[in-house]
């Protein structure tokens, strides 16, 4: 089945337009609760070279959550698999913010996609620094993945979480109690919402995400990561990267993907795409209604899955 991603795209733009099930704002951020809803872009970067988009996907959005990927590939270039004595590797089953699982492991979270075991990232990457220079290594690491120097943060989303994220500081201090949070927590927090408030649109994330699909190679040239650590990153992302519903989405969509309560979502098809959608209404799992749907009629219009043989695709 060979299909034509320029048509597909625009099937797919044209059915999401008419979704009538458009999910939930996240409110819980002030300045994301101001987002407009009714809009959905869709980028695909493929092996070959090409970007194809669609709908809004020119238009910038808060990642949140995917930043948690680009997080944890700078913390396994500074500490190597080191990481893993401080974070798991097993999908939670529990909300991206619980902090009850802490408790019974002892401060060690489940995985690097949720809140915890993301500001224990955020923690690494600090290392001894203040936070403007772990945002800036962040932010200048985003742009080089992207080739896209315009790539910015918002302040008015990393202002409004700081001044609302109380369920993350009572993770980081809980953390910092079993001494897996190393740094003080204002500074590791104010990194992670800074990260968090990167703001991209699809053909930015969708570019940015390449060197998942191209084994840890730099589309321009020179390596990223390794090619069993990019493949480690993609099986974090298809296991831990939809919250308590990642198995749901391995299910509907089955290539690995992350998602933000911005409404965007990464996934990556190992050698043949990375592919950026973006809808901020969210469903009740807290992952993009209309992105999620998206995926999976992409999914299923071209055969893309890490689940059967490449030839079965187009
Ligand atoms: N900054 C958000 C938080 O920590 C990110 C959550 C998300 O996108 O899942 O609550």
């Amino acid at each position: 089945m060979t299909i034509d991603l320029t048509d597909l795209i625009t099937e797919i733009t044209a059915a999401m337009a008419e979704a009538e099930d458009r999910g939930r704002v996240a409110t819980y951020i002030p300045e994301l609760a101001k987002v407009d809803p009714a809009q959905f872009g869709i980028a695909i970067a493929t092996a070959d070279g090409r970007v194809l988009t669609g709908g809004d996907a020119e238009t910038g959005f808060s990642i949140q959550s995917i930043s948690k990927v680009f997080a944890l590939t700078l913390a396994l270039g500074k500490v190597g698999d080191q990481l893993w004595d401080r974070v798991g590797r097993e999908p939670s089953g529990n909300a991206f913010n619980s902090i009850t699982q802490l408790e019974h492991e002892q401060g060690i979270p489940r995985n690097p996609f949720i809140n915890a075991g993301a500001i224990v990232v955020a923690d690494v990457n600090l290392g001894g620094h203040q936070p403007r220079v772990a945002i800036g290594e962040m932010l200048r690491f985003v742009r080089y993945l992207a080739g896209d120097d315009a790539i910015a943060i918002n302040e008015a989303v990393a202002t409004s979480e700081t001044a609302t994220g109380f369920r993350n500081m009572a993770l980081a201090n809980y953390m910092r109690a079993f001494n897996n949070v190393h740094h003080p927590v204002d500074l590791v927090l104010g990194s992670y919402f800074h990260q968090c408030a990167i703001e991209m649109s699809c053909r930015q994330l969708a570019l940015a995400g390449r060197y998942l699909m191209m084994d840890g190679r730099h589309p321009g040239g020179g390596r990223v990561v390794s090619p069993r650590r990019a493949r480690r990153i993609n099986a974090l992302m298809l296991t831990c990267g939809h919250y308590d519903a990642s198995g749901d989405f391995a299910f509907r969509v089955g290539i690995p993907g992350k998602s933000g309560v911005g409404g965007g979502i990464l996934a990556i098809v190992p050698g043949r795409a990375s592919i950026a959608v973006w809808s901020p209404g969210l469903n009740a799992s807290g992952n993009s209604a209309l992105g999620t749907a998206a995926l999976e009629h992409l999914a299923r219009r071209t055969g893309w899955s890490v689940f059967s043989p490449p030839e079965d695709a187009g």
